[in-house]
């Protein structure tokens, strides 16, 4: 049944007297029942106007579909078929100016908090998904990409799934560019970034 709550489940965060003695994560993400919820409220428009503020097209209807399904992995392969980053996406993508304004829910009341739920979904998969992804079979050729921050390590990504074989090259000794060294742990945990750089050296992608 369809939620018509004006309102958007509300992020789950750590206590202010906790989280000013501490340098983790602020939000906490949605717990499996929040993001039912949510997902709840999200009427699966036919024109899909929050698609057109997604800078990757992610199919955002059709995800949110899977997460008021239950069916949390089916959501993750939608979103990771346009999206190469979906936990650091879900946290610190601007939805706000993005997907979340073109909502026709924030018409009246609160847009669907789709970065919540993309955020609930990446987690889901990384806690219960642990197999490494498939290293794609070689198409024959090799590309360089200079840099690894979010565009170096999308760009890796889409080439790898084509069967190239990527080399990074990264200037720095950590791989993820300001993901890493200027996005504060506290809103974007470096174990995040981590995760997705290990995915793309499990496909074979090289960081030198
Ligand atoms: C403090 C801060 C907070 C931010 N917060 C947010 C946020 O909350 N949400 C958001 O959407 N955006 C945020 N941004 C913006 C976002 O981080 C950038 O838009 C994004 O990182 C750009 O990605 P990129 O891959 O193009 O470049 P970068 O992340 O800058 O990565 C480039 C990488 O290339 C490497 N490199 C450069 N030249 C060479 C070379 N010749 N050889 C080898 N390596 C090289 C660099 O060392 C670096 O690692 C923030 C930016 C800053 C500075
Ligand atoms: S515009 Fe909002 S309500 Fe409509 S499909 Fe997108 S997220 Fe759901």
């Amino acid at each position: 049944m369809a939620n018509m709550s004006l309102q958007k489940n509300p992020m789950p965060s750590q206590d202010p007297n906790v989280r000013n003695k501490n340098f983790e994560e602020v939000a906490l993400g949605y717990t499996e029942a929040q993001a039912l919820d949510e997902a709840a409220r999200c009427l699966n428009c036919k024109n899909r106007a929050c698609m057109q503020g997604c800078p990757v097209m992610v199919h955002i209807p059709e995800f949110i579909a899977e997460v008021a399904k239950g069916d949390f992995e089916a959501a993750y392969q939608i979103i990771s078929n346009t999206s190469a980053l979906p936990a650091v996406c879900g946290r610190v993508c601007p939805q706000e100016t993005q997907c979340e304004m073109y909502c026709v829910r924030g018409k009246k009341g609160d847009p669907v908090g789709i970065g919540r739920l993309e955020r609930f979904v990446a987690d889901w998969h990384n806690a219960h998904c642990t197999e490494a992804p498939e290293k794609p079979a070689s198409n024959g050729h090799r590309v360089a990409v200079v840099g690894s921050g979010p565009a170096g390590l999308t760009c890796a990504g889409d080439l790898a799934r084509k069967g190239y074989e990527v080399t990074v090259f990264e200037a720095l000794h950590l791989a993820g560019g300001v993901l890493v060294y200027g996005i504060p742990e506290f809103r974007l945990p470096k174990a995040i970034v981590q995760k997705e750089v290990d995915g793309l050296k499990a496909m074979g992608v090289t960081i030198a």
